[in-house]
């Protein structure tokens, strides 16, 4: 939108960042918007980037039923349902990205702490030795889950029944990948609100991980490490795919902050954006799409705020509803579940998964998904 910004981030990049490496179609469509090449041409000739085509799900009884959406041969612009990369890797890409232009970019600086000063923030941020006071009227917290501005606005407290506890290890020669690159999901047995994941990278890799609803672990007493050991040497489902398979590293963890806490992520002076406001879609724990998207979302009322040259409570009081709109069906399954039981989410998906109808659904929908992603641009009501 040519405004002028000044963008911090403590790392300098390429750099790590615990996560599952699928890249959503939402991601895809902010990407479009910023320019279509970037998903005709870019990604696809990128070796970084794996095409998945579509999800396999393996439900309590250890059956697997695939959801495979492969392109007519000759269709033009094949879209998988897919992607992933390394975040490593994706979000070097992103950072290459940024336009100098309207970017004043400030990589390996750290915000240490944030001052209200009447109608301007202090931000005092270092870059090794050096100590760097900026000045200005708006913050976008894009800082993620330990996010310096959330602590300043006294916001941090974690509430577990919207809050996940995750696992990833990058993994090589995990057996019986599908061909068509799917994005592996199970459900295992007797741990609810919990998934097992085993997303395919490109060079014969893989991103393995598992997740549970942080409520439910404490309650539960269960422990996330062990059960991701027992089910990689154990599980009489996974733990075969695993036999010759080499762990590339050590088990990572991370937290994920779920949308169902419905955080006030726009007030005076400032808009929080990705985990930082609390974005994870509560029943995929996909955050990097609705993140893309709150950012777009936020550019949208930084315009306002700078054409009004006001950025008072008020010009930001829809900007919740705005990036929450798109997740509000998650939401309420997601507190449906928790509400009348958490098993309630393996059960359905033991039933639906397998069902022939279910499947027909899902295929006729995931031409919307697609025209949604490439064709339908990102409105804002601000
Ligand atoms: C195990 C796991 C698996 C996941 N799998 C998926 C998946 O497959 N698909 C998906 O869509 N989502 C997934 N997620 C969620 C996804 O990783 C996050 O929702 C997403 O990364 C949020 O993006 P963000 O930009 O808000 O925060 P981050 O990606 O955490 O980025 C925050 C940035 O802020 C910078 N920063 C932090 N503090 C400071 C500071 N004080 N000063 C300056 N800079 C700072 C950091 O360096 C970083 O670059 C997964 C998460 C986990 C933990």
């Amino acid at each position: 939108m040519g405004i002028a910004h000044l963008i911090v981030d403590a790392a300098l990049f390429p750099r790590d960042k615990i996560c599952g490496d699928g890249l959503d179609l939402k991601v895809i469509r902010v990407l479009r918007h910023l320019d279509p090449l970037i998903v005709e041409q870019e990604i696809p000739k990128n070796q970084h980037f794996t095409p998945c085509w579509g999800t396999r799900f393996f439900t309590q009884n250890g059956r697997a039923t695939d959801f495979v959406h492969v392109p007519p041969a000759g269709a033009p612009l094949p879209h998988p349902l897919f992607w992933t990369a390394r975040r490593v890797h994706f979000d070097a890409f992103l950072v290459q990205k940024l336009d100098p232009r309207f970017a004043d970019i400030r990589l390996g600086t750290r915000v240490e702490k944030i001052v209200r000063d009447g109608a301007v923030w202090r931000v005092f941020a270092r870059k090794q030795e050096l100590e760097i006071e900026i000045n200005t009227p708006l913050i976008i917290g894009a800082d993620g889950e330990h996010s310096v501005l959330l602590r300043h606005l006294g916001e941090r407290p974690i509430n577990r029944r919207h809050y996940a506890g995750t696992l990833r290890q990058y993994w090589r020669d995990v057996a019986g990948l599908s061909p068509h690159n799917l994005i592996e999901v199970y459900f295992p047995p007797g741990l609810p609100m919990s998934y097992f994941y085993i997303f395919p990278l490109s060079n014969g890799e893989a991103n393995v991980g598992y997740g549970m609803v942080s409520e439910v672990a404490s309650k539960g007493k269960f422990n996330l490490r062990d059960i991701f050991k027992r089910l990689v040497t154990e599980d009489p489902v996974m733990a075969p795919r695993f036999e010759s398979a080499t762990p590339l590293e050590q088990v990572q963890g991370w937290g994920l902050p779920l949308a169902s806490r419905r955080r006030k992520a726009g007030g005076d002076g400032y808009l929080l954006v990705g985990d930082a406001a609390s974005l994870v879609c509560p029943t995929s724990g996909e955050g990097i799409g609705t993140g893309m998207i709150s950012g777009f979302i936020a550019a949208k009322f930084a315009q306002k705020a700078l054409i009004n040259k006001r950025f008072d409570d008020e010009q930001f009081k829809n900007y919740s509803r705005e990036i929450h709109r798109r997740l509000n069906d998650e939401i309420r399954l997601y507190n449906l579940m928790m509400q009348v039981s958490p098993r309630l989410y393996d059960l359905g998906l033991n039933l639906l998964a397998p069902n022939p109808l279910f499947q027909w659904s899902f295929r006729r929908r995931v031409g919307g998904w697609l025209r949604t992603a490439y064709e339908t641009p990102i409105e804002v009501n601000i």
